[in-house]
């Protein structure tokens, strides 16, 4: 029973979290998503009309006509759900044609869907490694692959953040272990930088170690073609094991997927345990992310797009004088250093009419906190125009522009 003192410990718990500045709220969206939503935040204000800058719609495609129709496609011949696990009765021809079009654009060997990326990532781990394994990751990975390691029974190791030198001992350390992995994200999500995929490759078969990307943040857009950043580093087919999210770039809505080498996707399908005992994407998410593929293995317009916009939003915010971490991928963080200043100035903006949020402890580094900006095809010329207008506006309010590092945390502490 939830008895009085039962509810009493939550509530403390909770009141924990409200006393840290930590505590999350939803805000909601009235809106399908896009360049401009309507917002209700906090909860029960009337709501507003924004500029999303915070969106993982990197292409523009989670709201794309030719992508809804296809999804009510999939809903009238395909039905709403399938009331199974894959391997019982929950494998429609759809899934596996969807599977051959991921492992084709990916450059793979096969691919297996999931229900999202975090239970890719949760699942495969424990698939196809042993207690005499070895699993090496950068330390920067998302949690959802931190997560997966924990649930695997293969040694754990990590490296210092693209720091390929501490890699490289690393796997010297390891050569007495059955099979070593190393495990990247290609994009890290924070600060929108590339793992360097040409360099890791070198390392792995030089040490003879399996190579693991997560593309979540790069799959559709990454590269020339969009393959994700093992093309941008040259090293397409290279990649062992390739984890990725339809939940991002590739129409938005939910899924995931492991695509890799052939024996390593087999053991997935035979033992991943998100995959055998929940249920995959249903079949409208199917219709709508084989229309995704489609789209985007016709034309690389969209992801050109992006790329010009991120260029020019990058551009936007350096003329300011904003301190913005360096890159090239469409996440721009703009560094404020100092956690409340990032959260005064979201709360500005958000006035101003542009949604960005701020980012801090624990999610990044003591010290680092910063508001994470993330372009979209789905944003035209005056969308951005408008958003330098009020950052920079924001910004003079609160004196940054022009500041480095040094002169924000003088002005406002870590
Ligand atoms: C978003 C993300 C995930 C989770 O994707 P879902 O399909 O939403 O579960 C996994 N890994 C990385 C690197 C991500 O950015």
């Amino acid at each position: 029973m939830f008895s009085d003192k039962c509810r009493q410990s939550y509530i403390n718990e909770l009141n924990g979290i409200k006393q840290q500045g930590i505590f999350k709220q939803e805000r909601f969206i009235h809106a399908p998503q896009g360049a401009e939503i309507e917002v209700e935040f906090p909860a029960g204000a009337s709501t507003k009309k924004v500029i999303n800058m915070c969106a993982n719609n990197y292409l523009g495609l989670s709201s794309h006509p030719e992508v809804v129709k296809a999804a009510h496609e999939g809903l009238d011949v395909r039905g709403y759900g399938m009331s199974s696990v894959r391997f019982i009765c929950g494998t429609q021809d759809i899934h596996r044609q969807l599977e051959n079009k991921l492992t084709e654009f990916l450059g793979t060997e096969d691919t297996l869907l999931f229900p999202s990326c975090m239970d890719a990532n949760a699942g495969v781990f424990e698939a196809v490694l042993t207690d005499q394994d070895v699993m090496i990751a950068d330390r920067l990975v998302h949690a959802s692959i931190v997560d997966g390691m924990r649930l695997c029974k293969a040694a754990q190791d990590t490296y210092k953040h693209s720091d390929m030198e501490h890699l490289e001992a690393k796997l010297q350390e390891h050569q007495d272990k059955r099979n070593r992995m190393i495990i990247t994200d290609g994009v890290f999500s924070m600060d929108g930088d590339l793992a360097k995929l040409d360099k890791i490759v070198e390392l792995a078969e030089k040490y003879d170690a399996m190579v693991f990307v997560d593309e979540s943040h790069a799959s559709g857009f990454i590269g020339k073609t969009g393959r994700g950043t093992h093309e941008h580093c040259g090293v397409l087919g290279h990649i062992d094991i390739i984890t990725t999210t339809l939940g991002k770039a590739l129409g938005g809505a939910s899924g995931g997927c492991v695509s890799g080498r052939r024996e390593l996707v087999e053991l997935c399908r035979q033992r991943a345990r998100p995959y055998l005992f929940s249920n995959t994407v249903a079949p409208v998410i199917v219709y709508g992310a084989l229309k995704v593929m489609d789209l985007i293995s016709k034309t690389t317009e969209r992801r050109d797009k992006l790329e010009q916009n991120t260029i020019y939003w990058r551009k936007l915010l350096k003329d300011a004088g904003f301190d913005i971490k360096e890159g090239e991928s469409p996440i721009v963080p703009v560094m404020l250093y100092n956690a409340k200043l990032a959260q005064d100035i979201a709360t500005d903006l958000y006035a101003e009419g542009i949604y960005a949020i701020g980012f801090f402890f624990p999610v990044v580094p003591k010290g680092q906190a910063r508001i994470r900006t993330q372009l979209s095809a789905a944003h035209e010329k005056h969308h951005l125009d408008k958003a330098i207008e009020a950052f920079t506006k924001v910004g003079k309010k609160y004196n940054v522009l022009g500041k480095g590092k040094k002169e924000i945390i003088e002005m406002y502490g870590m």
